[in-house]
C-alpha cells in the first residue's frame, strides 16, 4: 500500500535526522508542519505522494533546464543504463561531457568531474591554496558554496532559513582563514586585500548570487574582484553551480565578460543526475594528481549515467533559441510579479522579495518579510503552485514552463497580495 505524506514523514523522522536529507527540504520556514514528499514529475509539473499536482518553480533547485522526465535525457540515460552503471575506469561519456563544458565556459581549458557542488568547491579551494601556496580565502555573506568547512560562514539560504549563523563542527583554525565580506562592496574587498592580500589564496564569489535570493552583481563589482586578485596574486573563483548554463551558455562569466581563474559547476551540468565539476586554466588544473601533486579523487566521479544526462542537456544548449526562450519566459514572469514586491531577475533565475527596496547584499535580503513569504508560499501551494520553500531562494525558469504555467502563477500570487 502506498504511504501518504504524513505516514512517510513519521517514518522518515525515525530513520533520517529531521526526516530529510538536506535541511531546506523540511519546508519549516514557510510554515509547513511536514514536507511534501514527491512521487513523479513531468515537464513543469510535479506530483506528491498524496496525488496533488503542482507547477514546479524549484526544479530540484535548478538542474532541470528542460523540466522533469525530459524525454531526450531519459532516452540517453536509459541507453547508458543497460551498458552498466559504473566502471571506476575512464569512459567515453566523461570525455564528451568535458568537451561540452570546455566548449561552453570561457575560462575553462580543462575540467575535472565530481559528484556534487560541495565536492567541486572543496577541491577548488584545495587547488587554489596549493597553486598560490597561501591559505586565506575571501567569501561573501549570503553566498553558498556547499557545506565545505572553510566556506560555511554566513552561507546563505539553508542557514538563513534555519537561523543558524555558523555551524558547530568546523575547527576554529579552519574558519579563521576565511574572511567574510558584504556582497557588492568593492571598498570592503579592497580594504581586505590591502590587509591580507599577501596571504590570500582566492576570492570565491557567486557571480550572480542565488542563495540569498537573486542578487545581481553591481556594475563593476566582478571587474573589481578580477583586478584586486591580479594585484595581489590571488585566484578569482566563480561559483557557477547555479549560474552555469543558466544565465548564458557560458554562465555569468560569458554574460558579464569577466574571466575567473577557476570555476565551480554543478546542478545543470549533471542534467538532473549527480554530477558537478570544477575547471579553469590548464596550468592550474594540471596541478591535480596524477599529473600534479594535489590529490583529488572519486569512486563515482564521471559516472556514466550522470555524464549521459549532462551531455544530453549541454549539447542542446548550443542552440541560441534555448536562451531566447528562457529570457522570454523569465521576462514574462518578472513583468507579472513586479507590482507585488522587489523582483530581481537575471535570465532564468528570479526572486520576489517580500519588501519594496532593492536587495544588494545579505543585510538587505534579511529585511524581507519572511512570514509574509511563508503565507504566500502556502497560498500558492493550495492553488497548485510550488514556489521555493524559502524567501532566500530563486524561482528557476525552465523551457518546460509555458505561458499558461507562468500566467497561472502570476494570478495565484496576485490574488494573495490583492486580497
Ligand atoms: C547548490 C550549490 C552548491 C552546492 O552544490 P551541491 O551539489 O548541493 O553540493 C554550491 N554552490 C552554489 C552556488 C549552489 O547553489
Amino acid at each position: 500500500m502506498a504511504l501518504t505524506r504524513s505516514d512517510l514523514y513519521v517514518r522518515a523522522q525515525r530513520l533520517i535526522p529531521g526526516g530529510v536529507n538536506s535541511p531546506v527540504r523540511a519546508m519549516r520556514s514557510v510554515g509547513l508542519d511536514e514536507p511534501l514528499f514527491m512521487r513523479s514529475g513531468s515537464g513543469a509539473l510535479i506530483e506528491d505522494v498524496n496525488g496533488n499536482r503542482y507547477i514546479d518553480w524549484v526544479l530540484s533547485w535548478g538542474p532541470l533546464l528542460f523540466g522533469h522526465a525530459d524525454a531526450e535525457t531519459l532516452a540517453t540515460v536509459a541507453d547508458a543504463l543497460v551498458r552498466g552503471t559504473t566502471f571506476g575506469a575512464p569512459t567515453e561519456g566523461e570525455v564528451d561531457l568535458a568537451a561540452e563544458i570546455v566548449d561552453a565556459v570561457p575560462s575553462v581549458e580543462m575540467v575535472r568531474l565530481v559528484s556534487s557542488g560541495t565536492e567541486a568547491a572543496m577541491s577548488t579551494v584545495r587547488l587554489a591554496r596549493a597553486a598560490t601556496r597561501r591559505d586565506r580565502l575571501i567569501k561573501f555573506s549570503g553566498n553558498y558554496h556547499g557545506h565545505v568547512d572553510a566556506l560555511l560562514a554566513s552561507a546563505g539560504s539553508g542557514m538563513m532559513t534555519l537561523g543558524i549563523p555558523s555551524t558547530p563542527g568546523v575547527p576554529s583554525g579552519v574558519a579563521s582563514d576565511t574572511i567574510v565580506l558584504p556582497y557588492n562592496d568593492v571598498d570592503a574587498v579592497a580594504a581586505a586585500v590591502a590587509q591580507y592580500g599577501e596571504g590570500l589564496a582566492a576570492i570565491l564569489v557567486e557571480p550572480v548570487a542565488g542563495n540569498m535570493g537573486v542578487v545581481p552583481p553591481a556594475p563593476g563589482f566582478l571587474e573589481a574582484l578580477r583586478m584586486l586578485c591580479d594585484a595581489c596574486g590571488a585566484l578569482l573563483v566563480f561559483d557557477e553551480v547555479i549560474t552555469g548554463f543558466r544565465v548564458a551558455r557560458g554562465g555569468a562569466q560569458e554574460r558579464y565578460g569577466v574571466t575567473p581563474d577557476l570555476t565551480i559547476l554543478g546542478k545543470i551540468v549533471g542534467g538532473g543526475l549527480p554530477a558537478a565539476a570544477f575547471g579553469g586554466r590548464a596550468d592550474l588544473m594540471e596541478r591535480l594528481a596524477p599529473v600534479g601533486d594535489v590529490y583529488q579523487a572519486g569512486t563515482l566521479s564521471g559516472n556514466p549515467l550522470a555524464t549521459a544526462a549532462g551531455t544530453s542537456v549541454l549539447r542542446r544548449l548550443r542552440d541560441p533559441a534555448v536562451y531566447d526562450g528562457l529570457e522570454q519566459r523569465g521576462a514574462r514572469l518578472e513583468a507579472g510579479l513586479e507590482r507585488f514586491g522587489t523582483v530581481q531577475r537575471v535570465g532564468a533565475m528570479l526572486t520576489l522579495f517580500c519588501q519594496d527596496d532593492p536587495v544588494r547584499n545579505y543585510d538587505d535580503a534579511v529585511r524581507s518579510d519572511t512570514d509574509r513569504y511563508g503565507a504566500l508560499f502556502r497560498h500558492a501551494l493550495d492553488r497548485g503552485i510550488y514556489l521555493a520553500p524559502s524567501q532566500f531562494e530563486c524561482m528557476f525558469v525552465s523551457l518546460a514552463h509555458g505561458d499558461e504555467e507562468i500566467d497561472r502563477t502570476i494570478e495565484a500570487v496576485g490574488d494573495f497580495f490583492d486580497s
